[in-house]
This record gives structure tokens, C-alpha cells and sequence, in this order.
């Protein structure tokens, strides 16, 4: 499904390379974790993925169903299926999580093969989602980021990937700040809605959440590059021993 061969992405504004030969297949049905120390690039795959306009790959491919989605704009990408959760940046009184989220869901509905839906369709469709991360039916006529706390917030990007239904799921830090519960609740919501035809890259700086979702794949990204590959008990070495014996082996291999 996704391809990433030898990727290498700078930040567009001032050239700093940030990926540096990045490969990675993943296919239908698979979970992938990608694991790192803070400021190792994790971030800026997910972003280079999903086409943010800041960055910009100047070397290697990233093949979607085969094909190269490189010049391929962000909305693109969202109608061809890829997901990036997104953090809705400011608050914004008086437009309603619901709106919003019909507004992406019927943007890209004909090329995922739906139909678009008024605002009772709508309303049917996203109620049976609510479920799937326990959210209150009031959170959806709430006004946009206002006064969401950070397990709301979330809750509602693992909400977002239940109502649009990605073929890719990128799911970046989606662990990061909750308590426990939340963090079952967000596990739980993700191992419902991933199945056979779809993918999703679990990226994470701690082996917590993998308790709950057991990935098949754990990559490890230092430095630009994913310098290990393994299965989930990869994870739990890294929860053993932190990231320093593959600096070494990293600053080793160049
Ligand atoms: P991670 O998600 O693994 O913590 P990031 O992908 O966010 O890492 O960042 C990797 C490195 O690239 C960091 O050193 C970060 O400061 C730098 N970086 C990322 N995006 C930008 C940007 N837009 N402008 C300048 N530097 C950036
Ligand atoms: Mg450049
Ligand atoms: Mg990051």
C-alpha cells in the first residue's frame, strides 16, 4: 500500500535535511509502529507523507497503491485515502465538531466510493461512531477545540479516522497525555476500526500504547533514518534499554 524508498525530505524554508533515506513497505492489513528519540524525524514522515507544504522531498519516492503521490497536493492524498489525524490549530467558536467533520467527510466521498450525506445522514452515520471512543453525543455539537481537554482532543483524531474511514492511518503522539483509561478507550477505538483493507503507522515515542495494540512491525527512526527493524518485541527492548545502544550502532553505520 505505501512505499517509502530512500526518502529523503528537507524543510522546504531553509534546506535543512531532515529524512535521509528513509525505506518502508507497508501493506493492507498491517500495523506499524514507528518508534524514536524526540527530534529524530518521526513528525516530518508522517507530514512528508500527507504532502505538508512545508517540507519537501528531494530524493527518492513515496508510492501510493503503487503509484507515485509526490506531486500529489495534500487533498489529494485525503481523497486517495491517506490520513493524517488532524489537530484543529486555533478554537474556533461557533462552528460545531460535526460540521467540520462533514465538511471532510463529503469533500472526499466520491473518490472513496460513498455518497455524500446531508446533516441528517450525517447525524445517523456519526452516532454509531461515537461509540467507538466512548464520546458523549454533545461533544459533536460542541464548538470546535473549545475547551477540549488533551484526552478529548485526542479522542476526537481517533474519531476523525472513524468517520472518514482512511485506507492510511498515520496516528502521530495520538498516545501522548493521556491517563490510562483514555489511553484504553483510544487503543481500543484504533484495533476496532483497523482491519484487513486498511493500514495504520502507529508513531510514538513510548512502547506504552503497544500494550494495547500489538503492531507487527516496530521500526525504530534516529537521526533521519529507521536504523532498526523488528517485530513488537522490539518495543518492550526499547522500553528495557532507551534508544542509546542504537545511537551508537546508528553513528556506527553513518
Ligand atoms: P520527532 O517527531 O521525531 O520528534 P520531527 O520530525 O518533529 O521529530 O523533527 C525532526 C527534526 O527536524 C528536529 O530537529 C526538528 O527541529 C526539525 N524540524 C522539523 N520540522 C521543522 C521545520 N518546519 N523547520 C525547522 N526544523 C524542523
Ligand atoms: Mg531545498
Ligand atoms: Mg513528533
Amino acid at each position: 500500500m505505501l512505499e517509502l524508498k530512500n526518502l529523503h525530505v528537507e524543510v522546504e524554508e531553509d534546506g535543512t535535511e531532515i529524512l535521509k533515506g528513509v525505506n518502508l513497505t507497508i501493506n493492507k492489513g498491517e500495523i506499524h509502529a514507528i518508534m524514536g528519540p524526540n527530534g529524530s524525524g518521526k513528525s516530518t514522515l508522517a507530514k512528508a507523507v500527507s504532502g505538508h507544504p512545508e517540507y519537501e522531498v528531494t530524493e527518492g519516492d513515496i508510492l501510493f497503491n503503487g503509484e507515485s503521490i509526490l506531486e500529489m497536493d495534500p487533498d489529494e492524498r485525503a481523497h486517495a485515502g491517506v490520513f493524517l489525524a488532524f489537530q484543529y490549530p486555533v478554537e474556533v467558536p461557533g462552528v460545531t465538531n460535526t460540521t467540520l467533520l462533514r465538511e471532510s467527510y463529503n469533500t472526499i466521498a466520491a473518490s472513496r466510493g460513498r455518497e455524500e450525506l446531508d446533516p441528517l445522514q450525517f447525524d445517523d452515520y456519526i452516532r454509531e461512531k461515537l461509540d467507538l471512543v466512548e464520546m458523549k453525543p454533545d461533544f459533536l455539537e460542541r464548538s470546535v477545540n473549545t475547551g477540549f481537554s488533551g484526552g478529548e482532543k485526542k479522542r476526537n483524531e481517533i474519531f476523525q479516522m472513524a468517520v472518514l474511514e482512511p485506507a492510511l492511518a498515520l496516528l502521530d503522539e495520538t498516545d501522548s497525555g493521556l491517563d490510562i483509561d483514555a489511553l484504553k478507550v483510544v487503543a481500543n477505538g484504533i484495533n476496532k476500526l483497523h482491519g484487513d483493507d486498511d493500514a495504520v503507522v502507529l508513531i510514538t515515542h513510548y512502547q506504552r500504547l503497544l500494550n494495547y495494540i500489538v503492531p507487527d512491525f516496530v521500526h525504530v527512526m534516529i537521526g533521519g533514518k529507521i536504523v532498526k527493524s523488528g517485530d513488537k518485541g522490539l518495543a518492550l527492548t526499547l522500553e528495557d534499554q532507551g534508544y542509546d545502544w542504537l545511537e551508537a550502532h546508528a553513528t556506527v553505520n553513518g
